[in-house]
């Protein structure tokens, strides 16, 4: 590991300008958490210069919902704040069940909201110093693939590593990202970008923006929701896929509104857009699951070693549907 000046930041609008001197010379690198900052900087991948620790900022580390109902969740809050918070429990069930589910105890208790939206895929390729840039989805195309994508794979076979973001797209929240030029924010779905090892991040952050809030809006009384996370093993372990699903009914038990993410199949968290559709207007059963679960993977186009998933996938958000509509 190479040798690099530490600096713990003050305000966002200090980390927002040394991160902004970053060049590629003398790169300057922000750390949360530091959980994934840490494993890249162990496999060769990142060489900071500089690093900005963020956590000894103040004020970014609170969960508060506003008079109108939004909930919203600071950068630095994290995994194990937002699965124990009786709001996010009480009414954002699905983000307070992929939080308890992301990685083990220790990690959920240091691992920041921001970091893990912000984290690099967990590819060995991407992760194997030997690979770079477009090597990457060349190796994963021709080799181990049995954990990768199976929708969109010709844009690339790589998958967004966040398992709390499934459940951010289900929910629509949107992102803050802060710097000294202002703030703004944007959608989660347009926040995550496809994983390019050829970029130095995953998302629509400018060099010197920092995330400072994740938001999620007031869900309309009566919403349900669920979540699922497919593992190889019972004790932790990365997805093989997971499924968050938010729904509404009337009164006659019909479908008013619904969302369905599927997180760890595509470059990005997806919406399952036709089982959503097969769903709206109609009641949920067993029998409406099955068919909205089948329509979400019939455009599935697996890799060499991992049509499994499709199968996989396909219980899974049969499941979760079921999980969601029986809360
Ligand atoms: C054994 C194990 C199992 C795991 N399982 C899962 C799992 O199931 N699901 C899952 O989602 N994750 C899992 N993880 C990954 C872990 O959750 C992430 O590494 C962690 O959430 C990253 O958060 P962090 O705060 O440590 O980020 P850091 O490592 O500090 O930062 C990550 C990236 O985000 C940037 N960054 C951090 N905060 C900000 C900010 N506020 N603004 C701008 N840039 C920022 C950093 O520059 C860096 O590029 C697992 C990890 C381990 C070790």
């Amino acid at each position: 590991m190479n040798s690099f000046e530490w600096i713990d930041a003050s305000s966002v609008d200090e980390a927002s300008r040394l991160l902004a001197e970053s060049t590629h010379d003398r790169p300057v690198i922000a750390k949360a958490g530091g959980m994934d900052v840490l494993d890249l900087m162990k496999e060769g991948i990142l060489r900071p210069a500089r690093v900005v620790n963020l956590r000894t900022i103040q004020g970014l580390d609170g969960i508060q919902t506003d008079a109108s109902r939004s909930l919203h969740l600071g950068a630095l809050v994290t995994l194990a704040q937002i699965s124990s918070d009786p709001n996010v429990l009480k009414h954002y069930g699905a983000l307070a069940a992929a939080a308890s589910h992301a990685a083990t105890p220790q990690v959920r208790n240091v691992a920041t909201l921001g970091g893990n939206l912000l984290q690099r895929p967990r590819c060995w390729y991407f992760r194997h110093e030997h690979f770079s840039g477009e090597d990457v989805a060349e190796a994963v195309r021709q080799g181990e693939n049995q954990y990768h994508g199976i929708f969109a794979t010709e844009q690339t076979p790589l998958v967004h590593a966040s398992t709390p973001a499934t459940a951010l797209v289900a929910y629509d929240a949107r992102v803050q990202l802060s710097s000294v030029r202002g703030q703004h924010t944007v959608a989660i779905s347009d926040f995550l970008l496809p994983p390019d090892p050829g970029r130095d991040r995953d998302a629509a952050l400018q060099q010197g923006e920092i995330l400072t809030q994740v938001t999620l809006p007031a869900l309309a009384d009566g919403t349900q929701s669920a979540y699922r996370k497919q593992t190889e093993r019972d004790s932790y372990d990365w997805p093989l896929c997971d499924v968050a699903v938010v729904l509404r009914r009337g009164s006659d038990a019909r479908v008013e509104s619904i969302a369905i993410a599927l997180g760890w199949v595509a470059p990005t968290p997806m919406r399952a857009t036709e089982a959503e559709a097969i769903l709206l207007g109609h009641r949920v059963d067993e029998e409406a699951a099955r068919r909205a679960a089948r329509a979400a993977v019939s455009k599935a186009k697996p890799l060499s070693r991992n049509a499994y998933k499709v199968d996989v996938l396909e219980a899974v958000i049969r499941r979760t549907i079921l999980d969601a509509a029986t809360r």
